[in-house]
């Protein structure tokens, strides 16, 4: 399988140094296959793959990942982006109602969303109503009606004798009633045609023009392939969208028709539906696609891990060092802050890292901003004076407190506190293991 041949792509990477131009352009020629297998438009697969390439040759290498994980790194960072980062969901008018249309192929699953978005909005606490504007099959109120049953969403359709009988006009009136009745959202399901033609994107601007959407979401059958691009492309020039909900996930599809529009047209998927029922229904996550389209798992996981232990790795040394006696100095002390500062709020994380809980005293009410002054006091020591701070007499000390700005009882203080830091360490060492650290056993 492909998964197969890419991870034995990556074996013959793994254990090289560093990455040369022909382990990058053997990479990519792999995720170009992947890509292409999981539907993405050729055109869309040879910009991505020349973009990934570039950042692949200008990337720093990682201390934490071979070469191999960190092309996937990449690959799956540059997915994401694509697919809109962080998911965008709806945009609320400021008078309501606030007016969704939803447009698409027949069978791409618009009548089937109009009651997921219904039921979806109604729990958080919206108040919203289905409006029936697809006249084309004989069935298709009906159908609108069955969904909105079952969501407990009321549905605006055309009565015999109410007049009303053109799509246009039924889509029209909707927004008068809806206002009449304090519906705040209201959701237009169109009429699709099995290919795009010229009749139905009329049909469509006519709606919208009458209606005058907040949101057009633009719903595309996973499951179409390669043909999404040129159908996404007919609907962005004939009537124009917002954001894109890709229908029918559950199936088998790899999911490159979200990348192609995504990428083509620059709107986000905004929406996944992933089976006929109505709680089949989700915020799109672009990560999950990422991943479905890289479709390594695994791999994504295993990458995630390997950082996570290489920064554990990189604190245990510390502490090891520190354990074993004299060894421990203010380069390490700093470097155990700057890994705190970086993994996020303090108190938290403190507990987590081998050999901090026993800093915790020492440090758990230092600021951020402390931090920067340590810092300053730190970097302005030489070598010498950070591994072995005994030699910092009085003149090194006030030369120390004006190279960082700051002032000798500053210096003092940090100096004290790492002293009496250490020390306690070291006994608690000579004691045979701390309690609560793990991997400090041995
Ligand atoms: P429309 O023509 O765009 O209104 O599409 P429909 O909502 O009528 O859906 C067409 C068919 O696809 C129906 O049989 C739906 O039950 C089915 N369908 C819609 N969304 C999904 C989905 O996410 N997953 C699956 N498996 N079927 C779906
Ligand atoms: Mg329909």
């Amino acid at each position: 399988t492909l998964q197969d041949r890419l991870q034995a792509t990556f074996r013959s990477l793994r254990g090289k140094g560093r990455l040369t131009d022909a382990d990058i352009d053997a990479t990519a020629r792999e995720i170009r296959l992947a890509l292409l297998e999981a539907d993405v438009n050729l055109g869309v697969v040879k910009e991505f793959v020349a973009a990934v390439k570039e950042r692949a040759k200008g990337a720093e290498l990682s201390q934490a990942l071979n070469p191999t994980q960190q092309i996937i790194k990449i690959v799956n960072e540059e997915l994401i982006e694509i697919l809109g980062g962080q998911a965008r969901t709806l945009r609320f008018a400021k008078n309501p109602p606030t007016v969704i249309m939803l447009a698409g192929l027949q069978g791409s699953g618009k009548t089937t969303l109009a009651g997921k978005l219904g039921l979806w909005l109604r729990q958080q606490g919206h108040t919203p109503m289905l409006v029936a504007a697809d006249l084309q099959r004989p069935n298709a109120v009906n159908q609108l009606q069955v969904v909105g049953g079952r969501a407990g969403v009321p549905v605006f359709a055309p009565e015999p004798g109410n007049g009303i009988g053109d799509p246009v006009s039924v889509a029209r009136a909707s927004i008068e009633e809806a206002k009449r009745k304090f519906y705040d959202t209201v959701i237009v399901d169109t009429a699709g045609r099995l290919g795009v033609d010229a009749e139905l994107m009329q049909q469509a601007a006519d709606i919208r023009d009458a209606v005058n959407p907040d949101e057009i979401l633009f719903v595309v059958d996973a499951m179409i392939g390669q043909d999404a691009v040129n159908t996404a492309n007919a609907f962005a020039e004939g009537v124009g969208f917002d954001g894109v909900v890709l229908s029918k996930l559950d199936g088998d599809a790899r999911g490159g028709a979200a990348l192609s529009i995504a990428k083509v047209t620059g709107k986000p998927v905004m929406f996944a539906s992933n089976g006929e029922a109505l709680g089949d229904f989700d915020l799109f996550h672009p990560d999950r696609m990422a991943s479905r389209i890289l479709d390594m798992g695994d791999l994504l996981t295993l990458i995630e891990q390997a950082e996570k232990t290489f920064d554990a790795d990189q604190s245990r040394k510390a502490a090891e060092k520190l354990m074993a006696g004299k060894g421990f100095g203010l380069d390490d002390f700093l470097g155990q802050m700057q890994a705190v500062r970086k993994m996020g709020p303090m108190s938290k994380i403190l507990g987590m890292m081998p050999g901090m809980g026993q800093m915790k005293d020492a440090i758990a009410n230092i600021d951020e901003r402390e931090i920067d002054r340590i810092e300053a006091i730190i970097y302005s020591m030489t070598p010498a004076e950070r591994a072995k701070p005994d030699i910092l007499n009085g003149s090194r000390r006030s030369r120390i407190a004006n190279g960082s700005g700051t002032s000798v009882q500053d210096v003092n203080g940090l100096v004290n506190r790492f002293m009496e830091t250490r020390k306690l360490m070291q006994q608690m060492g000579r004691g045979g293991g701390l309690p609560g650290m793990p991997g400090m056993g041995g």
